[in-house]
């Protein structure tokens, strides 16, 4: 991607980079991840965290034209990781509950990566003083802990519970 990291800015476009990438991913792995799933609740989230994905990706675009940088030509290994074990788990034969319990599990690995994520690249934006930049960056990350936290409730009060 660089020859040569050199400085904070390279740092940032790396991350960029690699969100959009990751972003894209999730966008087709998400319906899959809905059809997947029996529970209407996490079949619901799993459909609207599809919308606000598709946001997030519209975001970093917008960003990379705001600092005039290509975010394509990346590819997120983790990422296609983090799909590959969740597809893996898909494969298997298992009751409804227990679906469900493995989609969630994938799901917030999933989500944690992209926090991480957003997380660097909001303090990176910051300190280099992006402004507007870091807040839309803000914006997405609220969207992962607010995924990552609605998927941990449903895990906790609903679907662990009749997997037992
Ligand atoms: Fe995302
Ligand atoms: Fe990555
Ligand atoms: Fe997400």
């Amino acid at each position: 991607m660089f020859d040569k990291l050199e400085t904070l800015d390279d740092l940032l476009t790396v991350q960029l980079k690699d969100l959009y990438s990751a972003e894209k991913q999730l966008i087709k792995a998400l319906p899959l991840m809905a059809d997947k799933a029996h529970d209407e609740r996490l079949q619901a989230g799993f459909r609207k965290h599809l919308r606000e994905t598709e946001e997030q990706l519209r975001r970093l675009e917008q960003i990379g034209e705001f600092l005039n940088l290509s975010l394509g030509g990346h590819t997120c290994k983790a990422m296609a990781g983090l799909i590959a074990e969740g597809q893996e788990t898909m494969s298997e034969r298992a009751t409804a509950e227990v679906m469900d319990a493995a989609l969630i599990a994938a799901a917030q690995r999933i989500e944690h990566y992209e926090i991480s994520g957003y997380g660097t690249a909001t303090h990176f934006a910051s300190r280099l003083g992006h402004v507007e930049v870091a807040d839309m960056l803000r914006q997405s990350l609220a969207e992962e802990q607010l995924t990552d936290t609605k998927l941990n409730n449903l895990a906790k009060e609903h679907l662990n519970q009749k997997a037992l």
